[in-house]
Formats: C-alpha cells, sequence, structure tokens
C-alpha cells in the first residue's frame, strides 16, 4: 500500500517536473533577444516589481525601482566587495565573518 503510494507520489512529481521543465524551456525559446528583453527581467521577491538590471563597476545587479532593494547572486556579492575593497560592502562583508 505505500509502495503504491509512494510511486503515485513520484508519477505526480515526475509530470509536474516535466511540465515546469517544458515552461521553462518554453520561456528560454520566448526570450532569445541577447539584450536585456523586458519579458526576461525578475520580479522584486519582496514587492513584485520589475527588476531593473543595471551595471555596476561591471558587475550586473537587479534593482528595484519600488522599494530600491538590490538582487544580486553570491558570485555577483563576491565580485562587488572585491572591487570596493576600501568600500562599505567590503566592510560589511568582512564584519558578518
Ligand atoms: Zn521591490
Amino acid at each position: 500500500m505505500r509502495d503504491a503510494e509512494k510511486a503515485h507520489e513520484d508519477q505526480y512529481f515526475a509530470k509536474r517536473d516535466r511540465a515546469l521543465l517544458q515552461k521553462l524551456k518554453a520561456d528560454v525559446k520566448g526570450q532569445q533577444r541577447p539584450t536585456l528583453g523586458e519579458a526576461g527581467s525578475m520580479l522584486c521577491p519582496k514587492c513584485g516589481e520589475r527588476l531593473v538590471t543595471k551595471e555596476h563597476l561591471q558587475v550586473t545587479i537587479d534593482e528595484c525601482p519600488a522599494c530600491q532593494g538590490i538582487w544580486l547572486d553570491k558570485g555577483e556579492l563576491e565580485q562587488l566587495a572585491h572591487r570596493e575593497n576600501a568600500g562599505w560592502l567590503a566592510r560589511y562583508l568582512g564584519r558578518s565573518r
């Protein structure tokens, strides 16, 4: 009984994952422009506003025009900290360690 339930669950997730993958593929197909397309923009996790991509010290960051939040991935943060070695960001990161 348990195995059957588990199998059913696996099937459900496999199905769902496939649907998600198909959606992702469709999304990627739809935005093949190399420029930063409107459709490809991320939405702010805080307020849902469309993030604006900006380049700061050769590092691309996503900025929210509504709440002024700045979103970047770990690599980008480290790149920024490295470049702004004497800056506030490096100090902030140094303190948090
Ligand atoms: Zn926001």
